[in-house]
């Protein structure tokens, strides 16, 4: 494969919500013992970095702070390299305003904005639906969506994504976001890129989903590998194959698979 550096996916790939897939440990220490550089990648967009280092410490996973990258985090980077320190007007929660901050952004009303960024909130209302509104019918306002998730798998079952605000704007407006950060997009993949420090020719993203994490692969140019151990299986792997019109180029069961097939390479 010739492989250097891995973009992983979180969910479906380390973990299933809480619990750590134990196999897919092993197969990251593996990959780590094998020199290859990783970046986990998440589309999250209501928490911040620090929440999300303290699960992978109770996965006991050494994970450093450059090798993750999460969607709010990337949102807030993005919007520094377009335009600098600005001023934003978010639907989202705190984890996402806690990264937007953290780069110089300044958190303002609707009246003020030069951004409208729209993150999941799970206490949206009435009241912020109405100042997002009126920003998204302002063409002179540059519209970014930190993910374009429809739904959330949680544990007890789908709840809404960013889907539920962006679906809603472009209901009432015709308008959908100018730029997405999280997957499929490449944003966030080129960002992963840069932190590998990697050429692309020898990166690889790896998930679980084909519409998620392989799309973004093929957006971004490079190599996507799908493990078995999340959402994608035997019996829906077609359906989503046509579904998509996008194919991994390699797949295995889970990510310590992929691990000894790396190994035996080297
Ligand atoms: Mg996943």
């Amino acid at each position: 494969m010739n492989i250097e550096g891995l973009i992983l996916d979180i969910d479906g790939v380390i973990s299933r919500g809480r619990k750590p897939i134990e196999k897919a440990l092993e197969g990251y220490r593996l990959i780590k013992e094998l020199g290859i550089k990783t970046v986990f990648v998440s589309n999250n967009s209501t928490r911040s970095r620090r929440i999300m280092f303290e699960r992978f410490e109770q996965f006991g996973l050494d994970v450093g702070e450059d090798e993750l990258i999460i969607a709010t985090h990337a949102t807030a980077v993005h919007i520094s390299r377009e335009n600098g320190e600005s001023r934003v007007f978010t639907t989202g929660e705190d984890g996402l305003k806690e990264e937007l901050l953290n780069l110089g952004h300044e958190i303002v009303d609707y009246r003020e904005a030069e951004y409208l960024v729209v993150g999941s909130n799970r206490g949206i209302n009435f009241d912020i639906f109405t100042r997002a509104l009126r920003l998204a019918l302002n063409d002179e306002i540059r519209y970014v969506a930190v993910n374009p998730d429809r739904v959330f798998p949680a544990e007890d079952g789908p709840i809404p994504g960013t889907g539920l605000i962006i679906g809603a704007l472009y209901w009432m407006t015709g308008r959908q976001p100018d730029v997405v950060v999280g997957k499929p997009s490449r944003i966030i993949i080129d960002q992963a890129i840069e932190k590998l420090g990697v050429r692309r020719e020898k990166v690889a993203i790896v998930g679980d989903q084909i519409d998620i994490d392989i799309m973004a692969g093929k957006n971004a140019g490079i190599k996507s590998i799908l493990v078995m151990s999340g959402v994608t299986d035997e019996e829906n792997y077609e359906e989503k194959v046509k579904e998509t019109g996008v194919e991994p180029d390699y797949i295995f069961r889970d990510l310590n698979e992929l691990a000894q097939s790396l190994r035996s390479e080297k």
